[in-house]
Order: structure tokens, then sequence, then C-alpha cells
């Protein structure tokens, strides 16, 4: 039962921090939407946040989310794909993810393409930038994003939505703010690029559960909350 009684307050919680920032930060009201970000988070918490009206959640591995999104089925969940995307997993993620937000390289993007169920609307996704060059981490380079971007909206069964990172760990709040700026003047760049194949490039994706609000700041649409939404995860 306490279970029960959380869910709804850590989510309006979280709802509220988000409505203060859009306007502490002269954002638009409700320009800022909200992924439950919910990897190796059970089944239960998941749906209890469903019925405290979250709709849209995130996922990182495959086989775990295919297993939640089954025993999910009587909920209408928006599922989006935000781990490393494995070439052999394509299919599977293009079948039943309405986002993919870490797509990363030509091959990917065009698998997905290719695998997308007629029966579906296009796949919504995002192009993930490894935003500090990190090289541990996946995301396309910024000198190659536009080439990619280009290729990817040839792609007719895909919907080129945005941008996503994950910024270098720092508990540094400038560098933090430098690596949000930085994707933020990226995205402006595409948007700009794009000219009229770019009509449904609206989604600037960064901030999780330590540093939402700055993202916020700096010009996110979407932040990607795990913890500060459903506690440690196990
Ligand atoms: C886990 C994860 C998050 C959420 O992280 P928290 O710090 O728990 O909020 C966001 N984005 C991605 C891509 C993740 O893997």
């Amino acid at each position: 039962m306490k279970l029960k009684m959380q869910a709804p307050r850590l989510l309006r919680n979280i709802l509220a921090q988000i409505a203060e920032s859009e306007v502490r930060y002269q954002r638009a009201p409700h320009s800022v939407s909200l992924i439950a970000a919910s990897k190796s988070q059970s089944i239960e918490k998941i749906r209890n946040l469903y019925l405290a009206g979250q709709g849209s959640f995130g996922e990182n591995y495959l086989q775990e989310a295919l297993t939640k999104i089954e025993q999910l089925t009587d909920c209408d969940i928006e599922w989006h794909f935000i781990g490393l995307v494995q070439r052999n997993k394509t299919r599977k993620i293009a079948e039943h993810f309405s986002w993919v937000q870490s797509v990363d390289d030509e091959t990917i993007a065009k698998r997905l393409n290719d695998q997308r169920p007629v029966s579906l609307p296009p796949l919504n996704v995002c192009i993930e930038v490894n935003i500090d060059r990190e090289l541990t981490k996946s995301g396309v380079m910024p000198e190659l994003l536009l080439p990619l971007l280009d290729y990817c909206v040839t792609l007719p069964r895909l919907s080129v939505r945005g941008l996503m990172a994950i910024p270098l760990t720092t508990d540094i709040p400038q560098q933090q703010s430098l690596s949000f700026q930085a994707l933020h003047t990226l995205w402006k760049h595409c948007k700009a690029h794009m000219g009229d194949r770019g009509e449904h490039f609206d989604t600037l994706s960064m901030g999780m559960s330590a540093d939402f609000n700055e993202a916020i700041k700096e010009g996110a649409t979407m932040v990607r909350i795990g913890t500060a939404l459903f506690g440690e995860r196990k």
C-alpha cells in the first residue's frame, strides 16, 4: 500500500519542479515533457506510475523491456528506447517502441527504417550526440551529426524528432551548463540546416534526475528521469 501512495507523490513532485523551471526560465508552459526512465524498475512500479498519470517510459535493455511491454499491454504506454542499440536487436525495437532516442549511425537508422512494421506510424527517432566527446560513450561525434541527419531524413519509416545526449558526469555546474548549451546550439544548427525537411524536428532530450532543472534552463523539451521518480535502482 505504501508503494501505491508513493508513486503519485514522487510524480507530482517532479511535475511541479518541471513546471516551476518552465516559469523560472521563461519556457512556455508544458513545453517540457517527462520520460520515466524505468530500467531495472519493477513492472508494479511502472504500473503504479502509469495509473498516477505518467504515459511515457524509457527502457535501455531490450530483453527486459520486452518482458515489461508484454505484461503491461493493458496500459496505453508510449515506450521509448533510450539505450545502446545493437544491430541484431533492431527488428524487435522497431516493432515494439514508439521512439528510439539513441540512433547514432547510418546502419542502425537504415535497419530501424526497413524493419518498422507498415501497420505502425513512422518510428520517432532522436540522434544521440556524444556532446563531450567521451571515448567510452555512444552517440555520434558533433562533426558527423549533419551527414547522419541528412541521411536519416531520407528514410520514410523514420520521423526525425531531435537530439539526445548524456553529458559528461561532473560536479561542476558550469561544465554541465556548457554541455547543455552546446547541445542546444547544435540543435538550432540542425533545425536551420534542415529547413522544410525538419518539420517534425522539435525535441531536445537532455536532463536526468540530478540535472533536469539545469537542462530545462538550457532549452530541454524532454527530460528522462529515473531515480528521482522511482527511487534507487535495484
Ligand atoms: C538511466 C537513464 C536515465 C535516468 O537516469 P537517472 O539518473 O536515474 O534519472 C536517463 N537517460 C538515460 C539514457 C538513462 O540510461
